[in-house]
């Protein structure tokens, strides 16, 4: 276990944000975990369990101890002709085990390629992508839980897995310091690409359609859309896609024709937040230090290196009024805001 004191945060977020922690502590080892729990007093002190922080926006110090887990063994539990099972230490990097997935013959991640953060984070945020989520693969959760001192498992079934959700987020919030994720990936695993950008890529590339292809597809269609956070500081979707019921839905298509949405489950609508924003004319608008991306409005930006997390704040305060005086919606933040 490492400990440093007044320790930067800035090249441990994406979006680039100059904070300082009080402490803070890097797990290397499953031991670690017990001294830990004689480091930190978890009913009373403040802490945070922090991936790489690709989901984080900082907007003060952190008067705490912030703990980050680096074990990141990845190692292939069972295989048979039905399944494969892999375990992958939470401090993993995501996109290291897709790769290791495909490199070992195991397909079903190939559409969550280049997602930045880690294997414990991809359960905690149910992380999807290119019409997957990870809950669809994740078998079990093993993790310390701070209070009990002690490792703990759950089921897949028990994580409570909905969109960007799950009990890591919620019951097991500040508790459940996640040591590994089990997934189990069927053999016969269906190919996905019943998705625009992906359709649109593999009928005008004319490329034999597999899992290794996809994958490829998937960051060149990322790279093409997203900015490169190691540039300009981001987050990903700033905004979760709100879900409306019918009535909503109906009345927001008669005033808006054009409106972008996808049917999740009967009577209920996802609506595209990045087409909203758009629809408002933030595209590209800059406030302080900060913008709206210019060809991704759901992506907001530290545009000159220098923004504060409270200029990001405020300037998600200034998109959800808009889209909230336009459609009468309520965007609600994706990215966790410390
Ligand atoms: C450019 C870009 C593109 C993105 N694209 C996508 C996308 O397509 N789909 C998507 O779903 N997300 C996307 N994201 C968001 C982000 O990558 C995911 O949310 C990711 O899972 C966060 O991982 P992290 O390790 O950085 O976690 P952090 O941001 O550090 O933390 C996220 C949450 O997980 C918790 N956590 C992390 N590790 C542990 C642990 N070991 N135990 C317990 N809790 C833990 C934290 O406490 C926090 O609540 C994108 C982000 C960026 C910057």
């Amino acid at each position: 276990m490492k400990i440093f004191k007044n320790f930067s945060l800035q090249e441990h977020n994406t979006f680039g944000i100059q904070v300082i922690t009080d402490y803070y502590i890097q797990i290397e080892d499953r031991g670690d975990l017990n001294l830990l729990t004689e480091q930190i007093d978890f009913s009373n002190d403040k802490y945070f369990i922090l991936g790489v922080g690709s989901n984080i926006l900082f907007t003060n110090n952190f008067n705490g101890y912030i703990i980050q887990n680096r074990c990141s063994e990845i190692k292939v539990t069972e295989q048979n002709n039905v399944y494969s099972i892999i375990r992958a230490d939470a401090g993993c990097i995501w996109d290291n085990f897709v790769e290791f997935c495909l490199n070992t013959g195991v397909y079903g991640a190939e559409n969550l390629s280049g997602i930045p953060g880690t294997v414990g984070a991809s359960a905690v945020q149910n992380i999807g992508a290119y019409g997957r989520e990870v809950s669809e693969f994740i078998y079990k959760v093993e993790f310390f839980d701070l209070i009990e001192k002690q490792f703990k498992t759950i089921s897949a079934n028990d994580c409570k897995f909905t969109y960007r959700n799950s009990i890591f987020k919620n019951e097991l919030k500040d508790r459940a310091l996640i040591t590994s994720v089990t997934y189990r990936f069927p053999k016969k695993n269906e190919l996905k690409i019943n998705y625009a950008d992906l359709e649109i890529y593999f009928s005008t590339n004319k490329i034999e359609i597999n899992p290794i292809s996809i994958r490829n597809a998937v960051l060149l269609v990322r790279n093409s859309k997203l900015p490169d956070y190691k540039i300009t500081g981001n987050a990903g979707s700033f905004f979760k896609n709100p879900i409306v019921d019918s009535i909503k839905f109906k009345h927001l298509l008669s005033i808006f024709p054009d409106l972008k949405y996808f049917p999740v489950e009967e009577n209920k609508y996802k609506i595209a937040a990045g087409w909203m924003i758009d629809k408002c004319g933030l595209k590209g608008f800059v406030y302080e230090n900060a913008a709206v991306h210019e060809k991704q409005a759901l992506v907001l930006i530290n545009k000159t290196g220098k923004a504060t997390g409270r200029e990001i704040l405020e300037l998600s305060e200034i998109v959800k009024a808009k889209v909230f005086n336009t459609f009468e919606v309520t965007l609600e933040s994706e990215v966790i805001i410390l």
